[in-house]
C-alpha cells in the first residue's frame, strides 16, 4: 500500500514516494520546500552563525594586546571558562547518568 499525502500546492492527494505532485509538480516534501523557498528569497541556508558573546568579543579585541593586565586577564578567563565547560560537561553526564 503506497502513503498518500496532500499536496500544499493544490490539495490533490498524490503518492508519496514522488518527490513531485503528479497534479501541479510542486515539490512534496517539506524540509526540500522549505529550502527551496528560502533559496528563493535569498536567504542562506546553512546553520545559523552562532552569536557572538560580550566575552567572545572582549577576547577579539583584546587578541594583539600588549598590555601585561590585559595578557593576565585573558589567560583567567581562559582557564575560568575551562573549568565552566569542565563543570558544565559533568553536569551533563551526571544527569545522563541519573536518567538511566
Ligand atoms: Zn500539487
Amino acid at each position: 500500500m503506497k502513503a498518500e499525502i496532500k499536496c500544499p500546492a493544490c490539495l490533490a492527494w498524490v503518492s508519496s514516494s514522488d518527490g513531485h505532485c503528479t497534479h501541479c509538480g510542486s515539490v512534496l516534501d517539506r524540509n526540500v520546500r522549505l529550502k527551496q523557498d528560502r533559496i528563493s528569497r535569498g536567504v542562506s541556508v546553512g546553520p545559523p552563525e552562532r552569536k557572538k558573546t560580550r566575552i567572545d568579543l572582549w577576547l577579539e579585541r583584546t587578541e594583539h594586546s600588549e598590555n601585561t593586565l590585559v595578557v593576565v586577564l585573558r589567560a583567567i578567563v581562559g582557564v575560568a571558562w575551562a573549568i565552566y565547560m569542565a563543570v558544565l560537561g559533568f553536569i551533563v553526564w551526571l544527569v545522563t547518568l541519573l536518567a538511566g
